[in-house]
């Protein structure tokens, strides 16, 4: 299992393999020590069950998609369809938009799904047993402001 740490801080993703999480990581951008509870079940890769920042067991499951990536193949599709506009080419351009959006569909569909923790948005990536549902809005706005408060950022 993989993990991707979000600093507290700044903000910085810090990746890293739960099998040989250290007790705490130094985050490389703002020098903040983030301390790692890395739990049996997590180390050995087979299911989250407490998250090693944070040490909540509510994750939700979300896909492993990148939405700046997906907003560039939409802006990319619009440029180029705009300039086929421009030239008189409607058919052309509103092809290419749809094609854009098509093909964002595709990516999204074949992406792999990862769990993330709702307090602290640690990233949990592998073939390890999903214990999170799908994303809560609720669960989130409650878990979200208890970390800050550990945090002290509220
Ligand atoms: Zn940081
Ligand atoms: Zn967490």
């Amino acid at each position: 299992m993989n993990l991707t740490i979000i600093c507290p801080e700044c903000a910085s993703r810090l990746p890293l393999a739960a099998a040989e999480a250290p007790t705490a990581v130094l985050c490389g951008a703002c020098d903040r020590a983030i301390s790692l509870a890395v739990s049996d079940k997590v180390r050995a890769g087979d299911e989250v069950d407490a998250c090693p920042v944070c040490e909540g067991g509510e994750v939700y499951i979300r896909k492993d998609f990148d939405p700046k990536l997906g907003l560039a193949v939409i802006i990319t599709g619009a440029l180029v369809s705009a300039g086929f506009y421009w030239f008189g080419m409607d058919l052309v351009a509103y092809g290419i938009l749809g094609g854009a959006a098509l093909l964002d569909l595709i990516v999204y569909r074949r992406l792999r799904d990862l769990e993330v923790c709702y307090r602290c948005h640690t990233e949990f990536r592998g073939d390890h047993k999903r214990t999170g549902d799908v994303f809560d809005l609720h669960t989130a706005d409650v878990l979200e402001l208890e970390w800050a408060r550990r945090m002290g950022k509220r």
